[in-house]
Formats: structure tokens, sequence, C-alpha cells
């Protein structure tokens, strides 16, 4: 991979362009390049058919400086150790701007979940716990789910993990059923938390959401709950749609109930009835006020990001533009709300249900969603008067009001 594209030397990449500004000591620098710790392992499976599948996997704990380290596990066919450093760093800084008393972590397996059954799933999660769950715990660190893993695949390993110890210890990972000690509002939290920064955004810009137009790049947990809520919370018209077979679009606005029974049914939103199919690459480029880009890595680029005609970027995605993008986006006025700030309210309700596990006592929806828009209106306000401050795009914004709060807590441990 070339590192233009390469996760990993893009997270590096961004933290210069802060550690710069900031003139960190090298010292500080240097530890917040690279992880702590990582666990690369390597998981036997039994298939259906009874033979035995190799399959390989990560956990990197990036900094613990902040409290215990936090982030979910991916399950994809294209997991790099690159990657999965990435989205620890990226989890070190969100877990920092919206101001939680956790580090940063990232777990992910090569694995192809869609060609796996219930039950080859179910024994490649337990495997990886036997593996991983060495240096898992409470106070260590505590996965969640990310790309194409799910509440029951949260409960799997959570048992497995019970099992490892003897007893229950649901606060070790978050994201689960509501059965096995998940917490109200856990599902929809990342799309939630991005639309009350879209909010935020749309009130410091003097745009008017009601009626304004709305499209979706991914369809997976964050893409459609953002369109759901979107429509719901703040009155958009969702005008287009994608997963990664490709796009829908109608002017007249997208039903999030119907698409999603055609998604349920097909295993795609395209050929709805009475949309016309598009490409993600022309999703990306269509003229609507707010752009979610909710997939993965890399698909702003410098090859688009001069097209891109939205007035927001919501990234519910994690590292979804490329520092090169990042600059034309910034000079052609579009207003970017970074992926961990914008995504960071799913780890904050995960922190959440950690301070549930541990009272053993339950909040109400209402009290979730109170206390997430709280979290996540502080953390849009101290990026946003960061960017206005420094003259900085808003990524640059979010990383200084990150990196600050980070390097604090190493500084007050007496590690640099
Ligand atoms: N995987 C989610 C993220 O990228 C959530 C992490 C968590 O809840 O720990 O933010």
């Amino acid at each position: 991979m070339s590192d233009e594209l390469n996760p990993f030397a893009i997270a590096q990449a961004q933290l210069a362009q802060a550690a710069e500004i900031l003139e960190l000591e090298p010292a500080v620098h240097e530890m917040l390049r690279w992880p702590l710790r990582e666990l690369h392992v390597t998981l036997p499976v039994r298939m259906d058919d009874g033979t035995v599948k190799v399959f390989h996997g990560y956990r990197v704990q990036y900094n613990d400086s902040r409290g215990p380290t936090k982030g979910g596990i991916r399950f994809h066919p294209d997991e790099t150790i690159d990657t999965v450093r990435a989205l620890a760093a990226w989890m070190t800084w969100k877990t920092a701007v919206v101001d939680i008393p956790l580090g940063g972590a990232k777990g992910g397996i090569i694995c192809n979940p869609k060609e796996m059954s219930a039950g080859e799933l179910e024994r490649l999660s337990r495997a990886y716990i036997r593996q991983v769950g060495r240096i898992l715990g409470l106070e260590k660190d505590v996965p969640a789910p990310d790309v194409y893993t799910t509440p029951q695949i949260m409960a799997w390993m959570a048992d497995e993990y019970a099992v490892i110890k003897g007893h229950n210890e649901f606060g070790v990972i978050t994201g689960k059923p509501l059965e096995l000690g998940g917490s109200q509002g856990r599902g929809d939290a990342t799309a939630r938390g991005g639309l009350y920064t879209v909010r935020e955004a749309a009130k410091a810009l003097g745009i008017e959401l009601k009626g304004a137009t709305a499209a979706v790049q991914g369809y997976g947990n964050a893409g459609s709950f953002a369109h759901i809520l979107g429509q719901e919370i703040l009155g958009l018209k969702f005008v287009a749609v994608s997963d990664s077979r490709g796009g829908i679009c109608n002017w007249d606005g997208l039903d999030p109930e119907k698409v999603l029974a055609h998604k349920r049914e097909t295993g795609s939103v395209i050929n709805f009835p009475g949309a016309e199919n598009i490409t993600n690459e022309e999703l990306l480029e269509l003229e609507v006020t707010v752009l979610f880009p909710s997939a993965l890595e890399n698909v702003l680029t410098n090859q688009n990001a001069g097209r891109i005609k939205a007035k927001i970027s919501a990234e519910l995605a994690n590292g979804p533009t490329t520092p090169e993008a990042d600059r034309i986006l910034y000079d052609n006025g579009v207003y970017v709300i970074p992926d961990f700030l914008c995504n960071a309210g799913g780890v904050t309700v995960s922190y959440f249900e950690m301070c549930q596990n541990a009272y053993n006592y339950y909040w109400d929806l209402d009290t979730v969603h109170e206390r997430l828009d709280i979290k996540m209106t502080a953390a849009f306000h101290a990026v946003h008067e960061m960017a206005q401050e420094y003259k900085v795009n808003n990524r640059v914004a979010a990383y200084l009001v990150s990196v600050v709060r980070v390097a604090k807590a190493m500084k007050l441990r007496g590690w640099v």
C-alpha cells in the first residue's frame, strides 16, 4: 500500500501537523506516533465442513495514559496491522476529544463474515477472546463492535471471557445486547452523536437543516441510523444512499424504513423501486447540504475532493478523507466534521455502558440521549473554537484539542 493511502502513515502525518503547531517536545511526539503495545494472534477455527481454517487477528493498545484502552473489533477481509494501528490511534484522539477517562485501542480479524455461518463466526469470536483475553480487562482494555461485528458477536465474546474468568465481567466488552448488560441507546449512538454535531455545525454556519438534502455513503450501523435519525431529529431529506454494491438516488427523498426493508430482502440498497441506481463515486459528488461518509477509509482523496459539493461532510466512518483531500475541501469551503469527533457517540455510549455495568444499575433512554448530547455538543464547540483560534481545518483543530489532553496525562504520569 502506498504511504498516501496507508491509514497508519496518514494518522502519523495528521499528528505531525498538530505536533508542529503545538511545538511538541520530540519525546512526547514520538510516544504519540506509536502504539504502546500490540498483540498478533493466530486462530484455528473448525469450519462447518469439518476442516480447520486458520485466521489472523490483532489487538493494538495505542495509549492508556488517560485510562483503560477502548475500541472496537473489526471483521474484514482487507484488515491489516496498519489499519488497526491507525484505528487505535484515532480511538485515542476520540476518547480524548469527548473527554471520557479512557485511552485508545482497536482489534481486527482478517476474515469475510459475509461468507461465514453463524456457528463459524461464533467459534472465531471465541477463539479471538481465548488469545486476546489475556490483555483485556475492566482496567486494561475494553473492546466493542465496529465494521461487521454485532451485539451478538459481543455476547459470544463476553461469554467466552466469563468462561475464562469463572464469573461474569460485563464491563469488559461494550455494545452488548440489553439482556447481557448492554446500554439503552448504544445501537444508534454513533449516528445520533454525529447528528448532534451536524446540528451544532449548521447553527454555527447559519444553515437551515429542515428540508435540506443529504446523502449517505455506506449503509451499515452508522449510515442506516443516520438516514433514519437524520430525517427524524434534524428534518433532513435524504436523496441518496449507498452500500458496497452501489447507490440509489431520488431527489424527492428516500424513505428509510422502505430502503432498509429492501436491503434486508435483497442484500443491497441498489435496484430500489422508484430510485435511480448510481455509483458510490457519483453519490459523493452530489450537490447536497450534508454528506455522510459512513463506510471505510480513503473515499475522499485528491482524485475527487475538488468535485465535492456538499456544504458539510460529517464523517461517521473512520478515516474517510486523506490529508490531501482535507486541504482541498478546506480551500473549497466544505465544512468537515472530522471522524474522531463526528463518530465519537459510539464510544461515548460505550463508556456509559461501562459505568452502568460497574454500578449494575441501568439508565433510561432519555438519560443516555441527554448525556450523549452534552458530551458531543461540548466536544464540537471545543474543536470549532480551536479551528477559529488557530485558523486551521477542523481535523487539525480536533488533533490540537486531543493531543493537548493526552500529552498532559503523559506528563502528569512522568512518562515524558
Ligand atoms: N468502533 C466504534 C468506534 O470506532 C466504537 C468503539 C467503542 O465503543 O469502544 O468508535
